[in-house]
C-alpha cells in the first residue's frame, strides 16, 4: 500500500477543501400543483414531472 512521504499541511488540506461545499438545490414551483420542488426532479407533492404523472400520489 502506498504511504504518504509527507504529512499534508494545514494550508494544503484547506485549499483542497475549498472545492468541497454544501449543495444548495435550485427550488422551483411544480407546474402541476405549485408546490416548491427541486428543479429537474419529480414533484414530491403530486408525483408529476412536467405535465405527466410519473408516480402514484402519496396518500
Ligand atoms: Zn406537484
Amino acid at each position: 500500500m502506498a504511504v504518504p512521504k509527507r504529512r499534508t499541511s494545514k494550508a494544503r488540506k484547506r485549499k483542497r477543501r475549498t472545492h468541497f461545499k454544501a449543495l444548495v438545490p435550485n427550488l422551483d414551483k411544480c407546474p402541476h400543483c405549485g408546490a416548491p420542488r427541486i428543479a429537474h426532479r419529480v414533484c414530491k407533492e403530486c408525483g408529476h414531472y412536467g405535465t405527466e404523472a410519473v408516480m402514484e400520489s402519496g396518500d
